[in-house]
């Protein structure tokens, strides 16, 4: 279905749960988040049929996001019957990766078919402090057991931060030379209330080309990422610039967060529910939802806040 500008909006991402098993400082408050009743939550069987409304409206592709989509105990389940909704074409993951080595093979018999995980680090100390709680040996070993079950071009998405990453930029994009798979830098968003990092945190994109003289352009592939390749490696380096340069006017996206609200943008308030809806219900909130859509995010810089009056992981990124 086309919004009013013209835009085709045939993805969605979809926020399974808020809760997580890492706290990182620039997504979630030090303590977590008070866990919701469950009637405030959408159901296995509203997702689902949420989905196939979605599908009936347009969308192609699905991103399971959360939170941490992999803690929630039906997350099988649920992508098995995603994979299955008439019209999806894709259906991709977003995970920290921590629980990848248990659910790395179930996930991809499930209909999984790609897997983006994010790593901002490769320094032990450095990955406990962003993550407040987390294994970095973990976390790799999440990206070797779904290589090692078949998973490819899995994306590893890394947040710029300047003063944390930065220095750490040549060895990420080395990444690329050791495993099959591609990396992508994102600037870091100013959210609602994700307090530990200021302004003089941001470091845009840009920035990454002056630390890795040696990238090429490559072939561009029509997402929102520009791709750059270090000769010799297996996968591209991508820039998603949110901030620096946005790129509104080819967004696809609709969000779903875990409590069945539909967002439009990432970064404006506006929100459609279809919380305790029957599909035709649902479906006139995907169509307004859809409609609602705005030209862009508005201003967003490293000194003004996102609009989106949630945190990342009440949203999915
Ligand atoms: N827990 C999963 C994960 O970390 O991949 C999925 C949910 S997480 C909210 C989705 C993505 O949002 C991650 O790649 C994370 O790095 C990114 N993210 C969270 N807060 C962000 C922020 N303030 N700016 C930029 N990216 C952010
Ligand atoms: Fe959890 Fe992902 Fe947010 Fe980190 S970025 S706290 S792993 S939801």
């Amino acid at each position: 279905m086309l919004d009013r500008y013209g835009r085709s909006i045939t993805y969605l991402r979809v926020s399974v749960t808020e809760l997580c098993n890492l706290r990182c400082r620039y997504c979630m408050p030090a303590d977590g988040i008070k866990k919701k009743d469950h009637e405030n939550m959408l159901s296995e069987e509203e997702l689902i049929r949420a989905l196939r409304v979605a599908a009936s409206c347009g969308i192609r592709k699905l991103r399971i996001t959360g939170g941490e989509p992999l803690v929630k105990k039906n997350i099988i389940s649920i992508c098995q019957q995603a994979a299955a909704v008439e019209g999806i074409e894709e259906l991709c993951i977003t995970t920290n990766g921590l629980l990848l080595p248990q659910l790395a093979a179930p996930l991809r018999q499930a209909g999984v078919s790609r897997i983006n995980m994010s790593l901002d680090t490769l320094d032990p100390d450095k990955y406990r402090y962003i993550s407040r709680v987390g294994s970095l040996e973990q976390a790799l070993a999440g990206l070797e057991a779904a290589l090692a079950v078949g998973f490819e071009k899995i994306k590893i998405n890394t947040v710029l931060i300047g003063g944390f990453n930065d220095e750490e930029i040549p060895d990420l994009a080395e990444l690329t030379r050791r495993y099959p798979i591609d990396l992508r830098f994102i600037e870091l968003m100013p959210m609602y209330d994700s307090g530990d990092f200021g302004p003089e945190a941001f470091i845009p994109c840009a920035s990454v080309l002056d630390r890795l003289p040696e990238a090429e352009q490559a072939e561009q592939d029509g997402g929102v990422a520009k791709l750059y390749r270090l000769p010799g490696s297996q996968g591209n380096i991508g820039l998603i610039s949110p901030v620096s340069a946005h790129f509104c006017a080819e967004c696809n996206r609709l969000r779903l967060t875990a409590d069945g609200k539909l967002k439009p943008c990432l970064h404006a308030p506006t929100e459609y529910s279809i919380k305790g809806l029957d599909e035709e219900g649902m479906r006139r909130q995907f169509e307004a939802a859809i409609l609602g859509k705005p030209q862009w995010h508005g201003e967003l810089s490293a000194t003004s806040r996102s609009q989106a009056g949630r945190n990342m992981n009440q949203i999915g990124g």
